[in-house]
């Protein structure tokens, strides 16, 4: 008699990381603290065991792609993508993802997405603004755009999120989630949320998507007015 076929289900965890190379990292690890979600910075090899799910923070792309490749992080993220950890790239993050990058050579390339760097102009053209997305929250999200990138064509398999005027400003496949503003700069958690349910993590219900105690008129601060 044949013995029953035993399948293995793909290594998932419970945590999700933040790639400590460069940039926004504890501002992410800040908003998933707040929605209950286990979530550390991930340096070298051994911090991606366990990972449901791993965010590429914004910063600047030139820079984190080189330290990727300095150490050696790039097969590694590939792979752990492939055995079923969630990506989400914020604004350098998401340049990074791109299968495609107007005018440069693309690099990890996982989600069908052209990307134009700096599509707003300088540091000076970044702003803020709110948008209704309808998948991600029922009420407004504010937005913050720093020398964001634009989002000019998705491919086949890639939802797009939010569109304004002429570029895609969010957009996801089934396993990459990216967006060119910075949810992790605003009081709104409702990106981590999505993002936590996306790698089937269960985030605390307790909490409103916008925090209260958030100070609107910053991009710069992350910790809690107390
Ligand atoms: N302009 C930056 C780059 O090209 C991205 C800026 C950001 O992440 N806020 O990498």
């Amino acid at each position: 008699m044949n013995s029953a076929k035993v399948t293995t289900s793909p290594l998932i965890g419970k945590a999700i990381g933040v790639l400590d190379m460069q940039g926004g990292v504890c501002e992410h690890i800040d908003h998933l603290q707040r929605i209950g979600i286990s979530a550390r910075p991930v340096k070298h090899s051994q911090d991606f065991e366990g990972l449901a799910g791993l965010i590429l923070p914004g910063g600047e792309s030139t820079c984190l792609a080189r330290l990727l490749k300095i150490f050696e992080i790039e097969p590694i993220i590939v792979r752990k993508y492939r055995e079923g950890m969630k990506l989400w790239g914020t604004c350098a993050g998401a340049i990074l993802l791109a299968g495609s990058l107007k005018g440069e050579a693309a690099h990890l390339g996982l989600i069908d997405i052209e990307v134009q760097r700096n599509g707003f102009g300088s540091q000076l053209d970044s702003f803020t603004c709110e948008a209704l997305i309808p998948k991600i929250s029922p009420e407004p999200v504010p937005l913050t755009f720093i020398r964001a990138p634009k989002i000019l064509k998705a491919g086949e398999g890639v939802d797009i999120l939010l569109c304004i005027d002429d570029f895609i400003a969010a957009a996801e496949s089934p396993d990459v989630l990216v967006t060119v503003f910075h949810p992790e700069l605003t009081g709104s958690l409702a990106f981590h949320r999505y993002f936590a349910s996306k790698c089937g993590l269960q985030s605390r219900a307790d909490q409103p998507i916008l925090d209260p105690s958030w100070n609107m008129t910053s991009w710069t601060r992350y910790a809690r007015i107390v």
